[in-house]
């Protein structure tokens, strides 16, 4: 089968040959329908010297092989792609992520940049025949941002200032406003995200690069935010989280930031700041994402830009890494 593996770091992305996997106890053997590219994938492949990775753990497939009788030949599946130990507290809740022996697929296990992938049976979730592969491959990616949204304890009709319109920010909009936000604010500086998150679910954007955002904000729903998530992870936004939220609000923290970040503590403190910051999600943002998704009440095709097959996917994949119009880019790995 065909997949592609990383070269080390800051090396592009190769399309090799492997053995076609078979199924271990209790496996699926998935035939991969989409994978999305995620930014973690693209930190991965600059950053991090690990080569001959299959990266992806954004992805639907279809069953062709497995020893597990719960699932059959051609069920459609979308992967659950962490794995634990099955038998902590934090497996037990579902927060496989927590688990001190947790595993993703895409990065301690081959992942779905590949024709084929192999899947425990307990990390895939059935999905109806009617939602498309490019749904399927949203599943993981919507949890992310259910999983931010449920870890905001405020009421989910409060106006929310989301901080960056990527892939994360306009998901968390698009579920902001499913969960029933009046308003929902997406600050962004790019002109074609802050538009994408408008179109899924955004009631106004704000240009930080033109207007204050604390009194944008405060001038289009009426006060300062009581909400803040900010999704980007580039050092200073949770400062600047701090800095426009209301007194007494709430920051959920999505974004990675993978650099020492200074933040003024005395700011949060004096307004009474609530901060959390968010790992994964839970077996029940899977849930949940595939129920909004089959009840046709959820509708992420917006987030997907662009679809491409493994002969330019070295290519579509790097220029991710750089400035872009592309929301969410899928691999068809079964597509030309
Ligand atoms: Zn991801
Ligand atoms: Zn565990």
């Amino acid at each position: 089968m065909k997949v592609a593996v990383t070269q080390g770091s800051g090396q592009p992305l190769a399309v090799v040959e492997h053995p076609d996997p078979s199924p271990g106890a209790d496996d699926l053997v998935v035939r991969v329908d989409a994978c999305g590219i995620c930014g973690s994938d693209l930190h991965l492949a600059q950053h991090v010297d690990l080569p001959g990775l299959v990266l992806g753990h954004e992805f639907c497939g279809t069953v062709v092989a497995t020893t597990s009788a719960a699932f059959h030949d051609g069920a459609r599946v979308a992967v659950f792609p962490l794995a634990g130990c099955g038998s902590c507290a934090f497996c037990a809740a579902g927060y496989l992520a927590k688990c001190a022996n947790y595993q993703q697929l895409g990065l301690h296990r081959p992942g779905g940049f590949a024709e084929y992938a192999v899947v425990p049976a307990s990390s895939a979730y059935r999905i109806p025949d009617h939602l498309d592969d490019a749904a399927g491959a949203m599943v993981e990616p919507l949890a992310v941002a259910h999983h931010a949204l449920d870890r905001t304890p405020r009421p989910p009709e409060e106006p929310v200032l989301i901080i960056g319109g990527g892939p994360v920010g306009a998901a968390v909009a698009l579920w902001a406003r499913h969960r029933g936000a009046r308003e929902v604010v997406v600050s962004d500086p790019v002109e074609h995200r802050r538009t994408l998150a408008e179109r899924v679910g955004a009631t106004a954007s704000i240009d930080p690069s033109r207007d204050d955002v604390a009194s944008e904000f405060a001038r289009l729903t009426g006060a300062a935010p009581g909400v803040v998530i900010e999704c980007v992870g580039n050092p200073g936004l949770i400062q600047h989280a701090f800095d426009v939220a209301a007194t007494d609000a709430h920051v959920t923290v999505v974004g990675v930031c993978m650099v020492p970040d200074a933040i003024s503590p005395l700011v949060a403190l004096n307004k009474e700041l609530s901060v959390q910051y968010v790992l994964y999600y839970r077996r029940a943002d899977f849930d949940a994402s595939i129920a909004a998704l089959a009840a046709g009440s959820l509708d992420a095709s917006a987030l997907v830009t662009g679809t491409v097959g493994f002969e330019a996917f070295a290519d579509r994949f790097a220029g991710l890494a750089q400035p872009t119009t592309d929301c969410k880019v899928l691999l068809t790995p079964h597509l030309a």
